[in-house]
């Protein structure tokens, strides 16, 4: 199915490995607050390293504007991952020039190297291929394991791959391999929850996964764009008027594949402990608005959940960074940690959901790539895998 080649169809003993990580961590204040995503790194480093390579990483972090920001550094993430590989690591001011140059060419096998923010280069974003040739210069081989990032085609995560010889790590080789299987060759019946603000930004994975899934349950701020979309008023709710044409059409071509909430949990406000009613679908009052699923969504999403062999998920179910709203979210993250299915879940806002639920283990796999999966659920090929060498 993944028919690229990894770490493991090249020899690296003695060679400078430039691996692009996705180490965009949230930080505050100089503390990395959630290591999940350096931790997803550590088999391709680790393994690198026991090959005998040298290896350089390199990753974006945030969203720095035209250059240099301190904010945005990746110095707390080297020292972080110093911390926890229990090894010095050394640090490079930029990700290309002589500091780049300087600490690649002193690197030792064994040793580890973690470059600055590439984005402190703003032809980063626009895949310029003379910086992507500078980051080139400084190794022998070229590990793409940021899947997170494969989405885009950038100076460090497509350019770069045509000036060395590329290959994938081991998380963006997993990565692959459990999506590209739910969604090209599913075990039966296989579900696809799909949650979030917008309809908009779903349009595509929904009218892919309407040919391959089984069926669909739509949750989340979403949902309220196809309740108008019936002919419900939906008071203030967040709802796309743009797109309601759309919502219909995608409601006659899913027939009963394309399940809607049948309750949901209005409010006024979306303050925490703010009055809420649960209500069937139907109009909803002038000032109030959809927040959430209701139990019986839940329950009813939830059985279709329990007789499911492959699942994906991406998306809340309502606004569960708020409590009195993310009652739907748990009840779902719920049913897919009592499932047998093989369950999987796209990064972001619901993987966040399944960490803070305490099911995280049950789950199968868990994306570290938001916006990477969502356009592989939307049968897009990655411009960053893309570039890798064929198997
Ligand atoms: P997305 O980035 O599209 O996955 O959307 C995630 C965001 O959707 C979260 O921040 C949720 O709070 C928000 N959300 C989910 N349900 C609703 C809703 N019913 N009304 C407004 N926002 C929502």
């Amino acid at each position: 199915m993944f028919n690229k080649k990894s770490v493991r169809d090249i020899d690296v003993k003695g060679k400078k490995v430039l691996v692009r990580v996705d180490f965009n961590v949230p930080i505050k204040e100089g503390v990395v607050q959630d290591d999940t995503r350096i931790r997803a790194a550590l088999p391709t480093i680790e393994y690198l390293l026991e090959q005998g390579a040298a290896v350089i990483l390199f990753s974006h972090l945030g969203r720095p504007k035209g250059g240099p920001d301190p904010k945005y550094s990746m110095k707390p993430v080297a020292e972080y991952l110093a911390q926890l590989m229990g090894k010095p690591v050394a640090f490079a001011e930029d990700c290309v020039g002589e500091p780049a140059e300087k600490a690649a060419a002193n690197l030792k096998p064994g040793e580890v190297l973690v470059l600055e923010n590439t984005r402190f280069h703003p032809e980063e974003e626009k895949n310029d291929l003379e910086l992507a040739k500078k980051m080139a210069a400084l190794a022998d081989i070229y590990v793409n394991d940021a899947f997170g990032s494969a989405h885009r085609a950038h100076s460090s995560t497509e350019g770069v791959a045509r000036f060395l010889p590329a290959v994938a790590g081991f998380l963006m080789e997993k990565e692959i391999q459990y999506l590209s299987q739910a969604i090209e060759n599913p075990k039966r019946p296989f579900v696809a929850i799909l949650g979030g603000a917008k309809v908009s930004d779903k349009i595509g994975v929904i009218k892919n996964l309407l040919t391959k899934a089984d069926t669909i349950l739509i949750g989340g701020g979403m949902a309220n764009t196809f309740f108008k979309a019936q002919g419900y008023p939906v008071g203030k709710s967040l709802v796309e008027d743009e797109v309601l044409d759309l919502a219909r059409e995608l409601i006659a071509q899913g027939g009963t594949k394309l399940r809607l909430p049948v309750d949901v949990v209005i409010a006024q406000s979306m303050e925490e402990g703010a009055e809420t009613k649960v209500v069937p679908v139907g109009p909803i009052p002038d000032d109030w608005m959809i927040l959430d699923i209701g139990p019986e969504t839940v329950a009813s999403y939830g059985k279709v959940i329990a007789n499911a062999a492959t699942v994906v998920w991406n998306g809340p179910m309502g606004v569960f960074e708020v409590s009195t709203f993310a009652k739907g979210t748990f009840g779902i993250a719920d049913a897919l940690a009592k499932s047998n299915a093989i369950s999987i879940v796209g990064g972001g806002d619901s993987a966040s959901a399944v960490q803070k639920s305490g099911l995280a283990e049950k789950i199968t796999h868990i994306s570290t790539g938001g916006g990477a999966s969502l356009e592989m659920l939307e049968g897009l090929f990655l411009p960053g895998v893309a570039a890798l060498l064929d198997k």
